[in-house]
């Protein structure tokens, strides 16, 4: 199972000229934060700054982070020590930007006084004017949170920060989350929910496509939750998809309440939406989704797999699953991994449950479950979705699957990662014309839990 919380290093060094500030940008977290750490650089391109992957070059480190996980916020502070050890010189500006930073405030500069910005995933704009007062040796700490700040206007990198660069370009349409799950400091730390203006998310993209990317990936923290005015989420996904030029679009994460017989009817009508969907289930317990807040129970959650299957029979359905939560108890934890037998999940990114400060679970339920009972039951659940997705993807061999070409294989020069429609990576053989960028129909020749092999 891959962590929800990623490292995500600069993958080029754009040599500036000599004159150039340089920036160094590493991201933590979940795709939106990927997209802001785009937004971010960006913005410091349009002023003038050149990008490094090395951070003793740099003027300016900027880390931004997660906060939905403990064990992310203990690594960012690991890694700011180092960093703000590594300034190259008096003026190099250190800062921690987006959900820890939130979450946090100043207890950050407590823990590492190098830190010198502490900025909100709400204060990008300002970013410029604060560099140039820590420049002036005064640290700034901007955590405001704003209803309106949608970001319209700016433009991330053109190239993005990832290895998927050029080929899957990303846009925000949705900030904040007014759902409040007990367990769940994003309310918190990115504010309440708020679209984007349709007009701006098709500008985006149509900027993304013609530049290049062939797939597009819509985002928002209840991403199916999405208003603006009165054009809701299946009129934007009907809207983006028509792109021309656009060969496969996605979104996540969706919110399983919210998602309409309209959104399912767009998914299942429109070829190029692909036919995968991230739908976190956290529990298969109807008495601990209560106590999460989730809004649906079970039989809710497994209606609408049952409905989105029905819809699309090829789809694929992914989700999270958080064990050890507040009392649960074996009958619950045993819900789950019977809610995984059933509903058959093409993978899972599983969690043990940590208290985060500030939420309705830290303030009024217990952590009750012991550590050591929260990793036996996370890797029952694990055992048990890598039976099933080691299944899912032996079934694939023999099949043939269209492709999109994202990179390199990173094990092997001599071969290329892409994706299936489900969001399967599949490695092929390099071959003369064929790179990033390039759609290809391949027989899938061989499986593992984590990838399919094939050829052309
Ligand atoms: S829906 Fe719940 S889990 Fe998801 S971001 Fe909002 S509060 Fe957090």
């Amino acid at each position: 199972m891959k962590d929800l919380v990623q490292l995500r290093r600069p993958s080029r060094d754009s040599t500036p000229p000599a004159a150039e500030r340089l920036a160094y940008v590493e991201t933590y977290g979940c795709q939106m934060n990927v997209a802001d750490s785009d937004m971010v650089l960006g913005l410091l391109q349009r002023a003038g700054y050149g990008r490094t992957d090395d951070p003793s070059r740099a003027d300016l480190i900027l880390i931004n982070t997660c906060a939905v996980r403990e064990k992310a916020e203990e690594r960012v502070f690991a890694r700011a020590s180092m960093l703000a050890h590594a300034k190259a010189r008096p003026d190099t500006v250190l800062g921690v930007t987006g959900c820890m930073a939130e979450h946090l405030k100043d207890k950050i500069r407590d823990r590492v006084p190098g830190v010198d910005l502490v900025i909100g995933p709400d204060g990008y704009r300002r970013l410029l004017d604060h560099v140039q007062t820590a420049r002036g040796g005064q640290a700034v700490t901007d955590t405001k949170l704003d209803r309106a700040e949608t970001y319209e206007g700016l433009d991330g990198v053109a190239l993005g920060d990832t290895e998927t660069a050029g080929v899957v370009g990303r846009v925000t349409i949705q900030r904040g989350c007014d759902k409040f799950c007990t367990f769940c400091v994003v309310p918190y730390t990115r504010g309440r929910e708020r679209g984007v203006a349709p007009r701006e998310v098709l500008r985006q993209a149509r900027a993304l496509v013609a530049s290049g990317c062939k797939e597009i990936q819509l985002l928002g923290q209840t991403v199916n939750s999405y208003r603006y005015e009165d054009v809701g989420f299946a009129e934007l996904l009907r809207a983006v998809a028509a792109i021309e030029g656009l060969a496969r679009l996605r979104f996540t994460s969706p919110y399983p309440l919210d998602f309409s017989d309209g959104v399912i009817a767009a998914m299942a009508e429109t070829p190029n939406i692909a036919k995968h969907v991230h739908l976190p289930l956290q529990s298969g317990a109807d008495s601990v989704l209560a106590r999460m807040r989730r809004g649906y129970d079970y039989p809710t959650f497994r209606g609408l797999a049952g409905k989105l299957r029905a819809a699309m029979p090829s789809i694929a359905i992914t989700t999270d699953l958080l064990v050890g939560f507040c009392d649960e108890t074996e009958d619950e934890h045993a819900a789950t991994l019977r809610a995984q037998e059933e509903l058959r999940f093409d993978g899972a990114f599983t969690f043990a449950y940590s208290e985060r400060e500030g939420t309705t679970a830290a303030r009024k339920m217990p952590d009750t479950v012991p550590p050591d009972v929260k990793q036996r039951r996370l890797a029952e659940v694990i055992a048990v979705q890598q039976r099933i997705t080691g299944q899912i993807m032996a079934a694939q061999v023999g099949h043939r699957e269209r492709i999109l070409i994202e990179h390199a294989s990173k094990r092997n020069p001599n071969e290329l990662m892409g994706r299936t429609e489900a969001f399967r990576s599949v490695i092929v053989p390099a071959a003369p014309g064929l790179g990033p960028g390039a759609l290809v129909d391949v027989t899938i020749a061989r499986a593992t839990a984590a990838t399919l092999f094939g050829a052309a």
